[in-house]
């Protein structure tokens, strides 16, 4: 058995380099190349291609409401399918290596289905296959809780999120080989998009936030909280990395849900049933019951009168679960409660340093969006960042344009 000695390395795959099996092998054949200079790899993998969102709408179609925890129990699979066809993939390249699902790889969450927290890792068995010369091949996504031995899923893109706290109990940083680095923009959406050397970790979070599809959330805090250090993703996190002059325009998966009714009775979001207008005041914010509502922006304008408003956007399967069932009131009390989903939306945010007068820098934000004939575009700023929610149609070329026009040069 060959005896390595070079770094432990962990290496994270995303769906897409691993959208078929043509791709998956030659995956095999990069981290082959990577043995034989003697790296001990940890390889972190999600599931291939679209297998998620394809399982999920299979979910939906049995059940518009799926029960969490089957859904946890579904979902899983992609990942395992991932896992085995790589291992046996590697094995076909005369390279040792073993896979181990999340919670075989010590992965422990808390029991929250679809949207678990790791709350410890406990790699055991990881150096241990590693000393036998595999290549370490984990499922990510998921876990166990801890208390009910359950499986978990981490939130969609959780797989970030896996390596990184891989990486921590490791002592390892991230190398994520296929993922774009960070750039001024989504090259796939601006052609004109400059690469930036690093990319500070509050931006990289607001972007996360924004669901922009960079690297999930979770795993910026993770790798915040812990210092990981992510390469390939081009963040790096720790003193002396910061750089506030670096700014990206990112679109998200857009939707817009609103919903509004009168201040007494059930609202899909507060202010909720008979709660005083000044505790409304005092607590915006989250909608009830909208755990996938977590991430999204939200914003409640409060009408005035008896009246409430509440708005959110954000990716679509953030929100999608609160808007039905805004919708849902609102087809059962018409007369009080009026509720709108639009996905034919795109959220693009903007981030970067807070202008030093934020009217001026609306004003000339405003003025650019006039130039485009995209002038009456409702605008959110919060903090460092702006966003714009704007027709999907109108996505690439505004994207282009703000980008032209803010962030070139
Ligand atoms: N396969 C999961 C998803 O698509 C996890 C991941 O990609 O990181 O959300
Ligand atoms: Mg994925």
């Amino acid at each position: 058995m060959t005896q390595l000695i070079g770094p432990i390395v962990v290496r994270k795959y995303g769906g897409s380099s691993l959208a078929d099996i043509d791709r998956l092998r030659a995956v095999a054949r990069d981290l082959k190349a990577a043995r034989a200079e003697g790296q001990r790899l940890v390889v972190v993998v999600s599931a291939m291609g679209d297998t998620t969102d394809r399982l999920t709408a299979q979910a939906r179609l049995a059940n518009p409401h799926p029960p969490r925890r089957e859904l946890d129990m579904l979902l899983t699979v992609g990942e395992r399918i991932s896992m085995s066809l790589l291992c046996m993939a590697l094995d076909a390249e005369g390279v040792p290596a073993v896979s181990l699902t999340g919670s075989q790889a010590g992965i422990i969450t808390d029991g929250s289905h679809t949207d678990a927290r790791i709350l410890a890792v406990r790699p055991i068995r990881v150096p241990e296959a590693l000393d036998r010369g595999q290549v370490v091949v984990v499922a990510g996504f998921r876990g166990v809780c801890g208390e009910t031995k359950e499986i978990t899923t981490l939130g969609r893109g959780g797989s970030d999120t896996s390596a990184v706290a891989l990486a921590h109990a490791l002592r390892r940083a991230v190398r994520d080989p296929r993922t774009c680095p960070a750039s001024t923009a989504d090259p796939k959406l601006v052609p004109d998009a400059r690469r930036l050397e690093r990319l500070d970790y509050d931006a990289m979070q607001r972007l996360a936030d924004s669901g922009c599809g960079v690297v999930h959330a979770k795993a910026v805090a993770y790798a915040r909280e812990h210092q990981v250090v992510l390469y390939g993703l081009e963040l790096r996190v720790g003193p002396g990395h910061h750089d506030r002059r670096r700014a990206r325009a990112r679109p998200a998966a857009g939707a817009g849900v609103r919903a509004a009714g009168p201040d007494r009775g059930q609202g899909p979001g507060p202010p909720r049933a008979g709660r005083s207008r000044r505790r409304a005041d005092r607590r915006p914010g989250r909608p009830r019951g909208a755990g996938h509502g977590r991430r999204p922006v939200d914003r409640p304008v409060l009408a005035g009168g008896e009246c409430w408003s509440w708005e959110a956007w954000g990716p679509r399967h953030h929100l999608r679960e609160v808007a039905t069932a805004a919708l849902a009131l609102a087809r059962t009390r018409p007369e009080q409660v009026t509720a709108h989903w639009d996905d034919e939306r795109a959220v693009i945010t903007l981030v970067g340093r807070k202008p030093e007068n934020w009217p001026a820098g609306l004003t000339q934000l405003q003025a650019v969006l006039a130039g485009l004939d995209a002038g009456g575009l409702p605008l959110r700023t919060d903090g460092e960042l702006v966003r714009i929610l704007a027709p999907a149609d109108r996505l690439r070329d505004l994207a282009a344009s703000l980008h032209a026009a803010l962030l070139a040069g």
